[in-house]
């Protein structure tokens, strides 16, 4: 249930509402707009009766809220979430692309990649350090030395970087390397990891389970707004379908259908979805196409060495492209490439 206070209620009346809400053994989430606040009362499901807040002085009315997820639906926050990550904004007008290999393998190669992704244009460098793998005889990733190697490039290149994190212990360690955490699709419904996640405040992107339904991401990413961590962006990435001929199937409709159910920030990932580096561009310039906030993508120098998803990553001349491809469809439909560090942006048309 949503109180929506008047434009004119003073700070002691908004005090007496979230009092009464948790003395009712409710939670009480507070949103500040420029003109009214907002008071989420949020409960364990069980009937709260909306005329002990509707008479209260300063409330203006009550709005149920009806989805099982309450603060990422858009009932909670009719606006779009737009938080900044070092400069850029993510879930604003500008597309914000992430670009990277699937794991940091070692210096230079992340080095290479972290340079040639901001001079195409990338705004955040990605790289796994925890790597979740099928086999445990697969390359697992270098954990903290794969860190540092991320801080380095970090440092050198100026792009924040993002990076998986898969246990609840590894959130510390990662939260001071990492600007942005990873949740990836095999530990989307881990709510351990969703609960630390939440409590460290540190921006999260959360990945759809291969199996999971919309959803199912939503109650996810509920887990982490339960804290009153806002800085959670969505990552479409495939779904497990009956067709084997890609990895996995884009599941395009999820960014129109997320956009409309929920205010949080909606990225894709083409290359996971696809599992082919010859249809990463083509499914890119479907997510932008369908209005995704952002792409996150793998990019290789030498894909043919990659100790993990190889196939499925861009050289950085093909990364070049993908963005050029990109810009052309965000243009189509009012958007743009958000503005780089590269300065690489033909600058948003305002519609
Ligand atoms: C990754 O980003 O490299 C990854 C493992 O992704 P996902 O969790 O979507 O499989
Ligand atoms: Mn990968």
């Amino acid at each position: 249930m949503l109180i929506i206070m008047k434009t004119d209620a003073i700070e002691s009346q908004i005090d007496t509402v979230v009092q009464r809400v948790e003395d009712m053994g409710l939670r009480a989430h507070l949103s500040k707009g420029e003109e009214r606040t907002i008071i989420g009362a949020i409960g364990d499901g069980r009937p709260v009766m909306k005329d002990q807040f509707l008479y209260m002085p300063g409330v203006d009315r009550i709005v149920p809220i009806t989805r099982p997820f309450k603060l990422a639906s858009r009932e909670f926050s009719p606006q779009d979430s737009v938080f900044p990550l070092d400069g850029v904004d993510i879930g604003g007008q500008g597309i914000v692309i992430i670009a990277g290999p699937c794991a940091v393998e070692n210096r230079a190669q992340l080095l290479e990649t972290a340079h040639a992704v901001k001079e195409a244009g990338a705004h955040a460098l990605r790289g796994g350090a925890y790597k979740p793998r099928t086999s445990p005889y697969s390359f697992q990733g270098l954990g903290e030395e794969g860190l540092q190697i991320l801080a380095e490039a970090r440092a050198e290149t100026g792009l924040p970087v993002i990076t998986e994190v898969m246990t609840p212990e590894q959130v510390p360690l990662v939260c001071q390397y990492a600007d942005v955490m990873q949740i990836g699709a095999r530990n989307m419904q881990n709510y351990s990891l969703l609960h630390s996640v939440g409590e460290s405040q540190h921006p999260a992107l959360l990945k759809r389970g291969m199996m999971a339904t919309i959803e199912e991401l939503l109650m996810s990413a509920e887990y982490i707004l339960s804290h009153g961590n806002r800085r959670v962006m969505l990552c479409e990435r495939g779904i497990r379908t009956f067709e084997n001929t890609t990895r996995n199937t884009t599941d395009i409709n999820a960014i129109p259908v997320l956009k409309s159910m929920t205010h949080l920030p909606v990225i894709l990932d083409p290359s996971h979805a696809t599992g082919n580096w010859e249809f990463v561009t083509a499914i890119a310039r479907a997510a932008i196409a369908a209005g995704a906030d952002g792409l996150i993508v793998e990019v290789h120098p030498s894909p043919e060495l990659a100790l993990s998803d190889g196939g499925q990553s861009l050289k950085p001349e093909r990364f070049v492209e993908m963005i050029a491809q990109v810009s052309a469809i965000a243009q189509a439909i009012g958007r743009c490439v958000a503005p780089s560090k590269a300065g690489l942006s033909t600058g948003c048309v305002h519609v």
